[in-house]
């Protein structure tokens, strides 16, 4: 790590309901020497929830913006922070849950926005059932109560809905009534996205936030402001029995977010990748 005395001292606004200053906090604070301010008294729900009341509008990077810019506001500082998440299918196999995590910088000082971000598995399930059984199984395979659940009469978008469920006798209460309200008498339940609700989604977070502190700790080599960092890596490490060009990374590309100047460092240590990788070796 390099000088990170650029925000030593200095305030950041964050707003949040979901108690996410507990889970940022202990990583920027000590790794930039800034404070973060919790900024309260906006209802972020208004800008989308995950329980789909409200629809999320614009891309993850958008809504994190939004919501920067109104804690900055509120708080009068020029400096904001905001994180936004998604949940949805993995990239790859298209078949485990996943969760995307971008967390937004924004410096009005040097007027800069810098991105930390973070994707993993998620803890991300719904069930529909009657059976008081299979609701207490799916409860316990996705964790509750650390992980909340929110349940519903009948389907995944009935208004008659129940969160901040804690305990297991809430639980079983909330499941009756809603059964008995539904015409099918079938419940919709689902894990609770929200960072407070969601322990998962929480790790993913710091996450996210230790990408974003390696980046601010990083200046550009070019124009000296922070945020220079990781873009992508770069295929084609030679393979070691034929030397042909592999699927595996031998570089990375770094870019400054502010002024676009970019440089390709090379990975140390492995210098050549297994023939199983290769494409003539193991077509
Ligand atoms: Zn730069
Ligand atoms: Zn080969």
């Amino acid at each position: 790590m390099t000088d990170t005395t650029v925000y030593a001292a200095c305030k950041v606004a964050l707003l949040t309901q979901h108690g996410k200053e507990k889970v940022l906090a202990p990583v920027l604070e000590p790794g930039l020497g800034c404070r973060i301010e919790h900024v309260t008294g906006f209802d972020t729900d208004q800008l989308g929830t995950f329980t789909r009341e409200i629809p999320r509008h614009g891309t993850q990077i958008e809504a994190a913006r939004r919501k920067a810019r109104i804690g900055m506001d509120r708080s009068g500082l020029r400096l904001g922070l905001a994180s936004e998440g998604a949940f949805g299918p993995d990239p790859i196999s298209g078949m485990l849950p996943w969760n995307v995590e971008h967390l937004l910088w924004i410096d009005d000082e040097r007027g800069l926005e810098v991105i930390g971000r973070a994707q993993g598995p998620a803890c991300f399930a719904h069930r529909l059932t009657s059976s008081w059984d299979s609701a207490c199984e799916f409860a316990q395979q996705v964790g509750f109560p650390d992980q909340y659940i929110v349940m519903r009469a009948g389907h995944q978008d009935d208004p008659r809905i129940r969160k901040d469920i804690l305990a297991w006798d809430a639980f079983a209460a909330q499941f009756q009534a809603l059964s008995a309200m539904s015409d099918t008498g079938q419940v919709f339940i689902e894990t609770d996205g929200r960072a407070h609700a969601n322990p998962t989604r929480r790790a993913m977070i710091a996450r996210a936030a230790d990408d974003l502190l390696q980046r601010l700790c990083m200046p550009c080599p070019a124009c000296g402001l922070p945020g220079f960092g990781r873009v992508e890596s770069l295929a084609g490490l030679p393979c070691s029995d034929c030397g042909t060009p592999t699927s595996q990374p031998y570089a990375d590309r770094y870019r400054c977010p502010t002024c676009a100047h970019d440089a390709v460092h090379e990975r140390v240590g492995q210098t050549t990748a297994d023939p199983g990788h290769c494409p003539c070796c193991n077509p």
